[in-house]
């Protein structure tokens, strides 16, 4: 981005994104390296101003204000980072699987740019059906979804996040699958964000569901955690 800002292409906003008034921040950057002179093109001569609201639309508040951020917070690495997400970042992901365009979409620049060639996902990809995305194998995941960005961290964390956007949705269509997760227990980050789910869907368990989660003894320290939270929960 320094370069792109040094070689005019745009200002860099306090979102840390390349910001130009002809694409706003929806472009992809490339560099050529060559030994020709060149002469250096003008930086351009406008940027935010008093503008702040990328800032206060962050749902996490990790945009500093100078163009860089607390990277950690962003939900752009939630949603990419292994392990069990933290309790926290699980409900302001809402139903998104991979990344955010939040401090892109409230970005003033962007507002009325229409960039073919950065917004052309065919929405089954973009926005999968996310109970079937819970069946999807390795191999299925490769072909259908191998060639689109998001892809690129794997199939588990997506699924991960899939379990947890079905807990936001409080979709009680989910709750046999998610079971099924739990009880299978191939995943344990799976497992125990299922788990957690089911606590969040199910807001007044009948006695087969008590029973169900009364009954399960889960060996690995992440679902043993979630587990005790769910029992606490409904007072098990
Ligand atoms: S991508 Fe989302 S969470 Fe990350 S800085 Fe932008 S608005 Fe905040
Ligand atoms: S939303 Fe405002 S402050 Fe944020 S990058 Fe865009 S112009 Fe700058």
């Amino acid at each position: 981005t320094a370069v792109a800002k040094r070689a005019g292409i745009g200002f860099i906003g306090k979102n840390g994104l390349v910001i130009s008034k002809e694409y706003g921040s929806y472009m992809y950057l490339g560099e050529l390296i060559t030994n020709l002179e060149i002469e250096p093109d003008q930086e351009v001569d406008y940027g935010c101003g008093d503008c702040r609201r990328c800032l206060d639309a962050c749902p996490t508040s990790c945009l500093i204000g100078d163009g860089t951020m607390n990277a950690r917070r962003c939900l752009s690495f939630q949603t990419q980072d292994k392990g069990m997400m933290d309790m926290e970042f699980r409900k302001k992901i809402k139903t998104v699987i991979y990344g955010c365009d939040i401090c892109q979409i409230s970005c003033p620049y962007n507002r009325g740019i229409d960039n073919p060639l950065a917004s052309e996902i065919d929405p089954e990809l973009a926005m999968p059906e996310l109970l079937p995305f819970l069946e999807l194998t390795n191999k299925s995941f490769k072909e259908k979804f191998g060639l689109i960005a998001g892809s690129w961290r794997g199939k588990n964390i997506l699924q991960r996040n899939a379990i947890i956007a079905l807990a936001n949705l409080h979709d009680r269509n989910a709750i046999v699958k998610l079971m099924e997760i739990v009880d299978k227990n191939n995943n344990p980050i799976h497992t125990a964000t299922a788990i957690w789910a089911l606590g969040e869907i199910v807001k007044k368990p009948d006695e087969a569901m008590l029973d169900y989660m009364r009954n399960l003894s889960p060996k690995d320290e992440d679902a043993q955690a979630e587990w005790e939270l769910v029992c606490a929960k409904w007072q098990i």
